[in-house]
C-alpha cells in the first residue's frame, strides 16, 4: 500500500542533512514509527514519477543490513522518503572516544554485507559511505542508509549541489566522504566499488579511534596528506587481524583493495563472525553517554 502525508503524525526532528530534514513520524494506519526525509527539489511531474518508480525496487529487495524503505510520495516539488526509524541514530554520534574491537568487527560485518547487497542485488555503489550514513538501533542492529538507488534522484541532487559548492567549501568542518579518497583527488570520474571500500576503511578508523583520521586545519593540507602520506591505521591496541583488514581497505591503489567477498573471508571478520557481541548494550550505553555529553 502507499503511504500518504495524511496518514502521518509528525513528531520531532531527528536531524538535518545536506539536502533536507529528517523527522520522526508515526504512520497511523499501521502504527509504525518511521523516519521521513524531506528532499526539496524543483522537478517536473515526469521526473518525480521516475524517482518514485526507481525507488520502488527497494520494496522487492530487502536486507537486514540496509535501512528498510517503506515508501515515498511527493507534494509539490518535495520528495518525502519514509524509512525504518533507527532509534539510536547515526554512528558518528555514538562512537565517543572509540569502540572496542569486537563492536568494531560487528559494525564492519554489517557494513560489508550491506555494501555487498547493494552491489550484488541492486547493482549500485553507495558513494557516500561514512559514519553519518550508518544507523543503529537499540536492538544493536547496524544498517546503511543514504544509498543512491534512484538515478534520477541522484542526478537531481547533483544539480542542486552545484549551487551549494561555495557554501560547502566555507563550512570547513563539513567533509564529503569522497574527498578523503586518493583517486578522487587525482582524477575526476573514477568512482568504483573500490572507492566505497576506501570509505569503509576510513569510516572504521574513525569509529575505532573516535575521530576523523585526517585532521588538518585547511583543506589543502588535508588533501595533500591523503594523497602523499601513508594511509591511517588503527590504534595500537587493536589486533593484527583488525589492523590488516584496515590496511587492505586503505590500499592507495584502488585495484589492490579487496572485494566484499574477500573482505568477508578476512581473518578479522572470521574471528568475530560467530562471536555473540552484546551490540544492544553497547548501543544503549552509547546513546546514554551521548546524551550526557550534550
Ligand atoms: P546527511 O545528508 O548528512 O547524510 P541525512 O539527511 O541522511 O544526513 O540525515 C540527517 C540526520 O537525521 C542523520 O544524521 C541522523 O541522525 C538522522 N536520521 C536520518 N535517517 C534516520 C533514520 N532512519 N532513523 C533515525 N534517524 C535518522
Amino acid at each position: 500500500f502507499a503511504i500518504k502525508m495524511d496518514d502521518l503524525l509528525l513528531q520531532e526532528e531527528l536531524g538535518k542533512g545536506q539536502y533536507g530534514t529528517v523527522k520522526k513520524v508515526s504512520h497511523q494506519v499501521t502504527n509504525v514509527v518511521m523516519a521521513m526525509k524531506e528532499i526539496r527539489l524543483e522537478l517536473d511531474e515526469t521526473k518525480l514519477q521516475q524517482i518514485l518508480m526507481e525507488l520502488d525496487i527497494l520494496h522487492k529487495s530487502t536486507s537486514e543490513d540496509i535501512v528498510e524503505f517503506y515508501g515515498a510520495f511527493f507534494i509539490e516539488s518535495c520528495v518525502y522518503y519514509c524509512m525504518e526509524y533507527m532509534d539510536c541514530g547515526s554512528l558518528d554520534k555514538l562512537y565517543g572516544d572509540g569502540v572496542p574491537e569486537d563492536v568494531l568487527a560487528k559494525i564492519a560485518i554489517s557494513m560489508v554485507k550491506g555494501l555487498k547487497f547493494l552491489k550484488d542485488e541492486l547493482s549500485i555503489i553507495h558513494r557516500d559511505v561514512k559514519p553519518t550514513n550508518v544507523l543503529v538501533n537499540r536492538k544493536g542492529q547496524v544498517k546503511l542508509c543514504d544509498f543512491g538507488v534512484s538515478g534520477q534522484l541522484n542526478k537531481s541532487l547533483a544539480k542542486t549541489n552545484i549551487g551549494c559548492q561555495s557554501y560547502m567549501a566555507v563550512r570547513s568542518k563539513e567533509r564529503k566522504s569522497e574527498e578523503g579518497m586518493p583517486e578522487r583527488i587525482k582524477a575526476a570520474d573514477t568512482y568504483t566499488v573500490s572507492s566505497d571500500v576506501w570509505s569503509l576503511g576510513l569510516s572504521l578508523v574513525e569509529v575505532a579511534g573516535g575521530k576523523y583520521p585526517y585532521t588538518y586545519d585547511n583543506m589543502f593540507a588535508q588533501l595533500r596528506a591523503i594523497v602523499e602520506e601513508e594511509p591511517p591505521t588503527l590504534p595500537d591496541h587493536y589486533s593484527d587481524e583488525a589492523r590488516d583488514f584496515i590496511s587492505a581497505c586503505l590500499h592507495k591503489e584502488p585495484s589492490k583493495r579487496p572485494s566484499y567477498a574477500e573482505l568477508l573471508q578476512h581473518p578479522f571478520i572470521q574471528k568475530y563472525i560467530d562471536v555473540d557481541v552484546d551490540m544492544a548494550s553497547w548501543a544503549t550505553e552509547a546513546v546514554n553517554s551521548q546524551q550526557h555529553r550534550q
